[in-house]
């Protein structure tokens, strides 16, 4: 009977400590939402409750310095790696490399050539090598093997797949048996309508109100799937929009010839790859063509811009004034609005709220760097970060004081609950055991005592 409630009492406890030592707290989870070209003011100028409520209980931080250029393939590189375009590489939308011989562009594809991103390692790489898994809808970059490494999950660009399929692929790998920590979705718009209308359009208010919308879903399916809760969700973008106009066109044809030199990258930042032995020429030809333009010798790039030290950073380049656009003539394509310009111009700063365990509520902070998201998502994640041109510290003050807690990885959560269960259960083995002899003993003196006494009875009898 003791031995038989002693077994049972084992089995239960074998069963049970391993599974009760798994309850250890979740790790963070991360997601980085980038709705492309979401102007900081956007939430101001059109009605945004999504967004608002997001704010009310998460963090919103006014201005975002991204980084020069503020274009969309340098900044998406920069949140992910915390570095400015010129240590990344990824300085231009439209790149030349003189030492690879090649170029760079989303029209001809060569963006999936992995040489041209191979100067960093983006956060996905370093959350895989350091135990985790990470899962990409879209974000750019993430469907190029960047040194031998794809995110453990992605899907292929694909500009026709749904914002609604992209979430709910996020959401599977979240929930999956083997989870992502961290999720990257992007999304195209507003950027494109930006383009196109022009950012002072009224016609924008229902494009916002769309993004809004979409904010709403995404909210909603995470709060279906029990995630909202448990992850941290920053919304952010890459850069904002400018409005421009075919009164504000500066025509390069009018001042250099055009086979003097090649265009790489275009307005309103146009990298100049002269023709051999023409760089004085070109220059002297546009320093001083127009008031809105200004000209740089690649060594003159001001400092503050971060943009010199990189091979791709072609030998003149052309900056626009805000809603200036720098063509060669006016037959080239032009758009209402645009991006690209000086990074200190609050015009060029995206948007940034975060909403999670992580997060402090309802708190609004002024400023921040884009270079220092990077620094944060690592310290969410729990990895060690490599070195960056961000600090963890100028963002300190958006945490919640009592997390992040330094996550574990499930293989480790997973080995130590087994530890403790295989110790607990080795406790209770040498227990029963003690008892168990304990009670044999007993037994054995009670029986040879008995023995003893039926030997003596009939002796004490006579
Ligand atoms: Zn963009």
């Amino acid at each position: 009977m003791f031995l038989n409630g002693c077994c049972r009492f084992l089995a239960i406890c074998a069963l049970i400590f391993p599974r009760t030592w798994c309850f250890l707290p979740n790790k963070q989870r991360v997601l980085l939402v980038s709705f492309d070209g979401f102007r900081w003011d956007y939430i101001y100028k059109f009605p945004t409750p999504s967004f608002h409520d997001v704010i009310k209980n998460g963090i919103h931080v006014e201005q975002i310095t991204n980084v020069f250029i503020t274009k969309t393939y340098p900044n998406h590189y920069t949140m992910v790696t915390g570095l400015y375009a010129e240590n990344h590489g990824i300085v231009a939308n439209e790149m030349y490399d003189p030492v690879l011989n090649e170029t760079f562009s989303m029209n001809r594809m060569t963006i999936y050539n992995s040489e041209f991103w191979e100067d960093a390692y983006p956060i996905w790489i370093t959350n895989q090598m350091q135990g985790h898994r990470s899962g990409a809808a879209m974000w750019p970059g993430t469907d190029v093997k960047i040194h031998g490494i794809f995110p453990t999950r992605y899907m292929p660009y694909n500009e026709s797949v749904s914002f609604q399929e992209r979430v709910a692929k996020l959401i599977e790998w979240f929930t999956s048996e083997e989870p992502i920590n961290l999720g990257l979705l992007y999304w195209e718009e507003p950027d494109e309508m930006g383009h196109r209308l022009g950012p002072d359009n009224p016609l924008m208010k229902p494009v916002i109100t769309e993004i809004d919308d979409l904010l709403n879903y995404l909210v909603l399916e995470l709060k279906k799937a029990k995630l909202w809760d448990t992850t941290n969700v920053i919304i952010t973008s890459d850069h904002g929009m400018a409005q421009s106009s075919t009164d504000r066109i500066i025509q390069l044809d009018q001042y250099v010839d055009r086979d003097l030199y090649r265009m790489i990258d275009h307005s309103p930042d146009v990298a100049i790859l002269p023709k051999e032995g023409k760089l004085d020429d070109v220059y002297n030809a546009l320093v001083q063509a127009h008031p809105n333009m200004t000209v740089y010798k690649k060594e003159a790039i001001p400092s503050r811009l971060h943009y010199s030290h990189s091979s791709r950073i072609q030998p003149i380049l052309l900056v626009a004034d805000e809603g200036w656009e720098i063509l060669q003539n006016k037959s080239d394509p032009f758009e209402l609005g645009n991006h690209g310009y000086d990074n200190a111009l609050p015009d060029m700063h995206p948007i940034f709220l975060a909403h999670g365990p992580a997060f402090r509520k309802n708190i609004s902070k002024k400023a921040m760097n884009s270079t220092d998201l990077y620094p944060l998502l690592c310290h969410l994640l729990g990895v060690d970060p490599l070195p960056s041109n961000g600090s963890l510290d100028n963002v300190k003050d958006l945490l919640a004081s009592e997390v992040p807690k330094e996550p574990q990885d499930r293989s480790q959560q997973e080995s130590f609950a087994y530890f403790i269960g295989v110790f607990l259960g080795s406790i209770l083995v040498f227990v029963f055991l003690l008892v168990f002899i304990k009670h044999l003993t007993r037994s054995q003196v009670s029986a040879v005592r008995l023995q003893h006494t039926e030997i003596a009875q009939p002796l004490l009898q006579d």
